[in-house]
C-alpha cells in the first residue's frame, strides 16, 4: 500500500522583503533598483530606524506614488512576541518569533535607581559550546540570527518602551546593548557586526560604540576583528582561573586556552583604563569561589585593564552546581577591589520569570510539544510543523 499523501499546513509567507536588517548601502540598492535617487534611500532609512515607522503610508515626505511602490516590494517588520513577561524589579523579558518560526530570547533591564538599563539581545538559537553551568548550552544549536533578527530584537524591545522617534538628548529608558543572550556572538560575527553597525547609526537608532558591550566565552581568533570593526566594549566569561577547571565547565578552553585568551585580552584593540575589558565570573559553590582562586585571578589579569562582574549563578532544573554562598561571593569581590579593581556581585534580577539565559525559550518549546502531541492524538496535524496526515 502507498504511504499517506503528505499534507503541508504552511503558515502563509509574505514574499516581500523586509527593510529592516540592511544597511545602508543595501538600502540604497534597493532603492536604485526600482528608479528611485539615492536621496529617497537615507529619507527611508530614516523613517525606518530614526521613527521606527513601520507603515509606509505614514512615511510623509515620501510621494504616494513612491509609498505605494515600497508597499508593494517591501515591509517593515519586526519579529513577533511570542512571549513577554514582566519581572516585579522591572526586568522584562521577550521571547521573539522569526519568520520560520525559531525563536529567541530579549532582556531588559533596567539599572537600579536609574531612568535608563540595556537591552541584551541573543545571537543565535541556541548554542554550540555547551558550557556546563548555562541553560542555553542545554540547547543544541538551531541557526545563527541574520542581522536583520539582531536589530529587529532591539527595535521590537523599543516598541514596547515608545522611544521612538530616537530621542535627541539620548534621555532614553533602552540607553546600552548587551550582546549576552542566547548564543555565541563571536561565532556570528558577520551578522553581529552588520547589526550593530546599524544600531550605531547616528541618524538612525544611534546607541554609541560606549554603550555597547559583547560578552564572549574566548573565541580568540574573532576578538581583535571585533574590536578593530565595532569599537564595542568587551566582556569576557572567563569563570575560572586554571585551564583544569576551565576545561571541566566550558569546553571551548580546550581549543582556546586561558594562556591565548588572556594573549587575546591584552591584544584588544581600544582596551585603556577609561575602557577596561570586563571579565565576567560565575560564583559555583566549592568549584570556583575560593579565596585562592580570587588572588589567582588577579595574576590572571596582571597589568590589564579590567574589572570584574561577579555573577552569583542562576540554578535552573537540572543543572548539576549550586550557588555559591553570599559570605564567599563577598570574600571573593572584597579581594578583587582590595586590590584597586571594580568588582560588583551582579544583583539576580528577574528570577520571578525565567531570567536564566535560555530557560523561557525551552519552557516556550516544551508546552509547544505538549500541546503539538495533544493535537497529535487528537489527529489533527500542526501548522508550523507539517506532518503525514494519515
Ligand atoms: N556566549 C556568550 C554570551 C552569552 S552568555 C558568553 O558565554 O559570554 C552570557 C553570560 O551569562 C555569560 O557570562 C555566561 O557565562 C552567563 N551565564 C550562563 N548561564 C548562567 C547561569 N545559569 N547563571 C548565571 N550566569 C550564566
Ligand atoms: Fe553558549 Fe555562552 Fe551559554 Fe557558553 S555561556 S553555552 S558560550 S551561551
Amino acid at each position: 500500500m502507498l504511504p499517506p499523501p503528505v499534507r503541508l499546513y504552511l503558515c502563509p509567507m509574505d514574499e516581500r522583503k523586509n527593510l529592516i536588517g540592511l544597511d545602508r548601502d543595501e538600502l540604497a540598492a534597493e532603492m536604485a533598483a526600482i528608479g528611485e535617487k539615492p536621496f529617497r534611500a537615507k529619507q527611508v532609512w530614516h523613517w525606518v530606524y530614526n521613527r521606527g515607522e513601520t507603515d509606509f503610508a505614514r512615511m510623509t515626505s515620501i510621494s504616494k506614488v513612491m509609498q505605494a511602490r515600497l508597499a508593494e516590494r517591501y515591509v517593515v517588520r519586526r519579529p513577533q512576541v511570542a512571549r513577554e513577561m514582566l519581572s516585579s524589579d522591572g526586568t522584562r523579558k521577550w521571547l521573539f518569533a522569526f519568520d520560520d518560526g525559531n525563536e529567541a530570547e530579549t532582556v531588559y533591564i533596567p539599572d537600579v535607581d536609574e531612568d535608563r538599563g540595556a537591552v541584551c539581545l541573543s545571537s543565535q538559537v541556541g548554542c554550540t559550546l555547551t558550557c556546563r553551568f548555562c541553560h542555553t548550552g542545554t540547547q543544541l544549536l538551531v541557526r545563527n540570527l541574520t542581522a536583520a533578527e539582531v536589530v529587529g530584537q532591539f527595535m521590537a524591545a523599543r516598541d514596547t518602551y515608545g522611544e521612538w522617534p530616537t530621542p535627541d538628548d539620548g534621555g532614553r529608558q533602552l540607553s546600552n546593548i548587551v550582546v549576552m543572550g542566547m548564543g555565541e556572538p563571536l561565532y556570528n560575527f558577520d551578522n553581529i557586526a552588520a547589526a550593530l553597525k546599524i544600531l550605531m547609526d547616528g541618524d538612525g537608532i544611534g546607541i554609541s560604540k560606549r554603550r555597547i558591550t559583547l560578552s564572549t566565552s574566548g573565541v580568540v581568533p574573532m576578538m581583535r576583528r571585533c574590536g578593530e570593526e565595532l569599537g564595542i566594549n568587551l566582556a569576557v566569561s572567563l569563570h575560572a582561573v586554571t585551564d583544569e577547571v576551565r576545561d571541566r565547565i566550558m569546553p571551548i578552553n580546550k581549543k582556546y586556552p586561558l594562556a591565548e585568551l588572556m594573549r587575546a585580552c591584552r591584544d584588544y584593540p581600544g582596551a585603556s583604563n577609561a575602557r577596561r575589558i570586563t571579565f565576567e565570573y560565575i560564583m559555583l559553590k566549592g568549584v570556583n569561589d575560593s579565596a585562592a582562586d580570587a588572588r589567582a585571578l588577579l595574576k590572571l589579569i596582571k597589568g590589564l585593564p579590567a574589572k570584574f562582574n561577579l555573577i552569583p549563578f542562576n540554578p535552573w532544573p537540572g543543572s548539576d552546581f549550586e550557588c555559591s554562598d553570599m559570605a564567599d561571593i563577598k570574600r571573593f569581590s572584597d579581594i578583587l577591589q582590595d586590590a584597586g579593581y571594580s568588582a560588583p556581585i551582579r544583583l539576580p534580577r528577574g528570577r520571578d520569570i525565567l531570567a536564566a539565559c535560555g530557560q523561557l525559550r525551552s519552557d516556550s518549546k516544551r508546552e509547544r510539544c505538549t500541546r503539538l502531541k495533544a493535537r497529535l492524538e487528537a489527529g489533527i496535524p500542526d501548522e508550523r510543523h507539517p506532518v503525514p496526515a494519515g
